[in-house]
């Protein structure tokens, strides 16, 4: 069976102990679900946040791994640091760590090795700039970001791959559903041109401002399995209306 749709919040350099709140509010409202919700807050509150969600089934991620085990990298935190925290997955590469800390596709492709070393499934973010849409060249550049970054054995069970444009990231702005289905369509292709039939259960999830308000126009677009939501995961109101879109989708 393929795996459930995804809702993945991505809290950034957000959140204090007292947000917790905002995720037992969640847990309360979301009991079961149809699809898979996971909350990928700042390190500091993967262990408390495991302790407030307890047995409701909202899965925890980090937002970067550091491609080794252990060692000298002071500031930095392992793929297993994660897991005994309470994490199960992780994003990689996203385009804010892209531009603020220079990571290229090799580099996420490492850290996706590590991060299934220790178990983690990763979710790797790929997206054009809004000079590269406008030059023409999105699939070019997302079709490279794909191949580079996604390390051979990718699966259903350890690979998210996540299409965040990167001028929708934030702005309010988002791609027509022509734009987005055109980009999941291509993604798609390429996959199952690398991994096979399998890799029609690799989920495919938009990221750029989602919000209540259009998520349920965006995940009826073909090839889209759900959403990285930065801003508007951070309430438990705005969150569950996205989720109970993809529930429903
Ligand atoms: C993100 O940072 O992954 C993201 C999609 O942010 P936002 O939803 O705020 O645009």
């Amino acid at each position: 069976m393929p795996p459930k749709k995804l809702a993945a919040g991505n809290w950034k350099m957000n959140g204090l102990k007292a947000d917790l709140a905002e995720v037992a509010a969640l847990a309360e409202a979301h009991a079961t679900t149809a699809c898979e919700i996971l909350i990928c807050p700042p390190a500091t509150l993967l262990a408390p946040m495991a302790a407030t969600v307890g047995s409701a089934p909202i899965l925890l991620g980090g937002q970067n791994c550091h491609a080794a085990e252990s060692g000298a990298h002071t500031g930095d935190i392992s793929a297993a640091m994660l897991k005994d925290a309470g994490a199960g997955y992780v994003i990689l590469g996203h385009s804010e760590r892209r531009a603020d800390h220079g990571e290229t596709d090799a580099e996420v492709r490492i850290k996706t090795g590590a991060a299934w070393t220790a178990g983690l499934t990763a979710i790797v973010c790929i997206g054009e700039t809004l000079s590269q849409r406008e030059a023409g060249e999105t699939l070019d550049i997302v079709g490279g970001q794909l191949d580079g970054s996604l390390p051979d054995g990718s699966t259903a069970e350890n690979m998210v791959v996540a299409y965040e444009p990167v001028w929708a990231i934030g702005t309010g702005k988002v791609p027509t559903t022509v734009q987005i289905a055109e980009v999941h369509d291509f993604l798609r292709a390429q996959l199952v041109s690398r991994f096979g039939d399998a890799a029609n259960g690799i989920r495919l999830l938009y990221g750029g401002s989602v919000k209540p308000s259009n998520a349920a126009e965006i995940f009826a677009v073909s090839n889209v399995d759900g959403a990285l939501v930065g801003g508007a995961s951070l309430k438990a109101a705005d969150f569950g209306g996205i989720i109970d879109a993809l529930a429903a989708a």
